[in-house]
């Protein structure tokens, strides 16, 4: 069976209402090949004007954060339940910069996911261990307790992982491909045994500084099924030549 990418820009705080609008008919305007599937994720206060453009189009939207309850006082977060009224069908959960600056812990992840889950929104859970934590041999281990404590107990196989190393997000330093799929492969087998023979069928998705130049090396490797874009993703040719690199 031919492999269905899964590509999905994560605009993080950039661009105004007004001009996160035009990016997303941009994006709309470039296209997509039939062997991978868009997402973009904008800012919340962006995601009302972006999912009208987005409407009827073969585009997805999603949020790049959400607070794990539908509704109640809790200044300043969004819901779950607001999301999907939005339009929103997908969630990235637990970015390394929500852990790292936001302190957010595992715990509270997967309390993020299990509410995602609920709402019918499709997790897009990131892992991804420290430059130090690899240098000491750890990443394995770092990856794998992220991952088993955000889905303790959860069974439902809805949801996407984004292996993020760290060191390689906003830097321009991009793990090599054999790196990647290694890793990869370590966190298929992690959701073989959680999920069986569902597990088979999550996308995993590469995150860390894919560029037009270094998609199609990494989108080659056996278990990379797609990217999770930051930079790239804020300029609609960068993000349509990293989408055609999935034909490749
Ligand atoms: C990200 O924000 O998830 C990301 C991978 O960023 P960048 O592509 O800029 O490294």
């Amino acid at each position: 069976m031919e492999k269905k990418y899964l590509i999905i820009g994560n605009w993080k705080m950039y661009k105004t209402p007004s001009q996160a609008v035009d990016l997303a008919a941009e994006i709309l305007k470039a296209g997509c090949p039939e062997n991978a599937a868009l997402v973009i994720c904008p800012p919340f206060t962006h995601l009302w004007g972006v999912a009208a453009v987005l409407k009827n189009s073969a585009i997805a939207l999603g949020a790049q954060n959400m607070y794990p309850a539908a509704e109640g006082a809790f200044t300043g977060e969004i819901s779950p339940a607001m999301l999907k009224d939005l339009g929103a069908s997908y969630v990235i959960i637990g970015h390394s910069e929500r852990r790292s600056i936001f302190r957010e812990s595992d715990e509270l992840i997967h309390q993020k996911v299990k509410a995602a889950q609920e709402f019918q929104l499709t997790p897009i859970l990131c892992v991804g261990e420290t430059l130090a934590e690899r240098e000491s041999g750890r990443d394995r281990e770092v990856v794998a307790e992220q991952i088993n404590t955000a889905l303790d107990g959860i069974d439902d196989a809805h949801l996407v992982i984004a292996y993020e190393p760290v060191w390689a997000i906003g830097t321009g330093r991009t793990a090599t491909p054999e790196v990647a799929q290694e890793m990869h492969a370590f966190i298929r087998d992690l959701l073989k045994k959680r999920f069986r023979e569902e597990g088979s069928q999550i996308h995993i998705l590469y995150g860390g500084s894919v560029k037009p130049g270094n998609a199609a090396e990494l989108f080659a490797q056996r278990d990379i099924a797609g990217g999770l874009i930051g930079g790239a993703s804020l300029v609609a040719e960068d993000f349509a030549a990293i989408a055609r690199a999935a034909e490749k």
